[in-house]
């Protein structure tokens, strides 16, 4: 197994080349650009890829989700339960690594209750670099899911969760231009293999 401080070496390296192929699906390092987001709503998402996230994901255990039939049988829940405003939707073209927004913004004020969409294990909760505090949750159907710039996490790293189970408040911590909730699905645990988080939802019924 690699060490992580030289694969993050090596992303490091690979970001000299990334920056001029910005918008192509290479993986690597911060892009060093700071410029907004192509929004002018306040509390979204500074635009940045965040190494310290990812290889904290990287290196985080792989919990088995799959075959526990007790908290795949649960129903789906809203990652929200109150209004909110969407302040910038998912692929929405910035100066993101892979070129656009991988997750959805969602404006509410700080405080707010967040839950677990579906059952699962927590992955990480903890400072996630410009994620601010995050949980990452990988669910009975093996996708992650990411919830960013929380105020508060209120669920352990190895946690069991339950659709609607409260992991924490939302906030503004990170990289953020206001309090909002990033919300990102992945099919798998590597950046770049988001998918759209609406779309993921309404397959288990839920409109966001
Ligand atoms: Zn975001």
């Amino acid at each position: 197994m690699d060490e992580p401080h030289i694969r993050g070496a090596t992303r490091r390296e690979v970001l000299g080349g990334a920056a001029a192929v910005l918008g192509s699906p290479v993986l690597g390092g911060h892009t060093g650009t700071r410029e907004p987001p192509d929004t002018d709503s306040a509390g979204s998402c500074g635009s940045d890829y965040d190494e310290e996230f990812e290889e904290l994901l990287e290196a985080a255990p792989d919990p088995e989700v799959l075959g526990d039939r007790s908290l795949a049988a649960a129903r789906w829940s809203r990652p929200l339960r109150r209004r909110f405003k969407v302040t910038m939707r998912y692929k929405v073209r910035g100066n993101w690594l892979v070129g656009y927004h991988t997750g959805i913004d969602l404006a509410v004020p700080r405080g707010t209750p967040v839950y677990a969409v579906g059952s699962g294990v927590v992955v990480l909760a903890s400072w996630s670099g410009s994620y601010g505090k995050a949980v990452t949750i990988k669910l009975s159907d093996a996708h992650y899911v990411v919830y960013g710039h929380l105020n508060r996490i209120s669920v352990a790293r190895g946690a069991k969760v339950r659709a609607g189970t409260r992991i924490g408040n939302s906030g503004s911590t990170g990289r953020t231009t206001g309090p909002h909730l990033h919300f990102e699905v992945r099919a798998r645990r590597q950046y770049g293999s988001d998918i759209d988080p609406v779309r993921y939802l309404a397959r288990h019924g839920l409109k966001l």
